[in-house]
């Protein structure tokens, strides 16, 4: 089997994908339309599926250095009121990590470090991606073209490769969710390594680093595309009256470090992951929203087990049919599970409906609400070697 790839997109999906690919052998570049690398973005938790898939990739030690343990914290209302509590240790004796905070900026750095040298291109966005032969696809970026074994499309949710090789897929749709979120300026005394409060149509969480920074987000149901002239006092009002640290970490926020997208998902399944030799990956594939912080570590399952059934199979085509089997159901269900998670928490708002809710969580026992969250994280990564 040839052995060039071309990754479409220079994200957390398409960086651990070329540093999968490269473990197993093949020459990979990857396309990114980005001039630089600013990587925004705040922070992101990963649990032990993808830290297993960091693990895989050579990569999982420096990441998980760079993070820090989410033992403490939980569920809460927005007067303080605990719905369920964040057990770390138990989730460390059951899956042998908790889930760990890192910010994205250093996650994508770490990933990049373990790149074969010169295989990044930046500022080279892809505007073509057509099969040309039984085993050859080329791409095209403007005045230059490529040609390659294999194309993994990981240009994220609004993937053009996805909308040109599926083009009967409808595409993106709102999930009905604004985010805004930032990595605070300085350290804050935030109490819990992570916390998530619900209140009736919006929700306020954070995730701790190891520096004592954190970041925090705030998702409100709103319609898309509402905007704010200077969010951070627009949150302090809509947030006035929520718990410790919700106001400590708006006041510890420069205004320009606030983020804000609305939440769009492929709420249509795609009907294959791959098409020819081109493998859909990451959002491109599966964009979910992001209330079970799955996404990446998904992007990160798809990488290991692409390069892992390259590695293992005697053609390209058989390889291909197994990634698509093994990720598209694991990741829908996943992508499932997350939406049904959003309309339970911050999406709830009929008061009668949020009462059930909360009585039915303080209700659930720890070790119940244990085994719900390490419901997604089991996940054994296939090998590389
Ligand atoms: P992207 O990160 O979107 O990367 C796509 C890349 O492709 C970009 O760099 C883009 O510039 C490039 N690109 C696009 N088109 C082209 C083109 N034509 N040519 C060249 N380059 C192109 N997941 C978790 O696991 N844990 C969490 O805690 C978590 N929190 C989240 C919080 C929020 C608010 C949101 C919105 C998501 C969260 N996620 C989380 C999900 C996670 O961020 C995504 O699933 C993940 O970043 C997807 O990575 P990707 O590489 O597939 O796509």
């Amino acid at each position: 089997m040839g052995n060039t790839a071309v990754v479409v997109g220079g994200g957390i999906g398409g960086l651990a994908a070329a540093i999968g690919l490269h473990r197993i052998g093949w020459d990979v570049t990857i396309l990114e339309r980005s001039p630089v690398l600013e990587d925004a973005g705040a922070g992101i938790s990963l649990a032990a599926n993808g830290l297993r898939a960091l693990d895989e990739l050579g990569v999982g030690g420096a990441v998980r250095d760079a993070s820090r343990g989410q033992y403490t914290g939980g569920t809460r209302t927005p007067r303080g009121g605990r719905l369920t509590r964040m057990d770390g240790s138990a989730l460390e004796k059951a899956v042998g990590t908790p889930i760990m905070g890192i910010p994205r900026s250093t996650l994508h750095r770490l990933l990049r470090e373990h790149l074969p040298a010169g295989s990044l291109e930046v500022d080279t966005e892809v505007t073509a991606v057509e099969q040309v032969g039984p085993g050859t696809v080329r791409v095209d970026c403007g005045t230059t073209a490529l040609e390659a074994d294999l194309v993994v499309a990981a240009d994220g949710i609004g993937s053009a490769v996805r909308s040109r090789v599926l083009p009967g897929h409808p595409g993106p749709v709102y999930s009905g969710s604004t985010v805004l979120r930032a990595i605070t300026e300085h350290a804050v005394d935030v109490r819990a390594d992570f916390e998530l409060t619900w209140g009736r149509g919006a929700e306020f969480g954070h995730i701790a680093f190891l520096d004592g920074r954190a970041e925090w987000h705030a998702v409100l149901s709103l319609p898309a595309g509402t905007r704010f002239a200077d969010p951070l006092t627009e949150l302090r009002r809509r947030f006035r009256t929520w718990h410790d640290p919700v106001l400590a970490l708006l006041d510890a926020t420069r205004p320009e470090a606030v983020l804000h997208h609305d939440v769009n998902e492929l709420r249509a399944p795609l009907p294959a992951y791959t098409v020819g030799r081109i493998a859909l990956l990451g959002d491109a594939a599966h964009a979910m929203t992001p209330n079970l912080g799955q996404g990446a570590c998904q992007a990160l399952e798809d990488a290991v087990t692409l390069a892992a059934a390259l590695g293992a199979e005697s053609t390209v085509e058989t390889a291909l049919a197994r990634y698509d089997a093994e990720r598209r159901p694991r990741s829908q269900a996943v992508a499932g599970a997350a939406r049904q998670a959003g309309r339970m928490g911050q999406r709830l708002s009929h008061p009668l409906a949020v009462t059930l809710r909360n009585t039915a969580m303080r209700l659930t026992p720890s070790r119940a609400a244990t085994r719900m969250i390490l419901r997604h994280h089991v996940w054994v990564p296939p090998s590389l070697n």
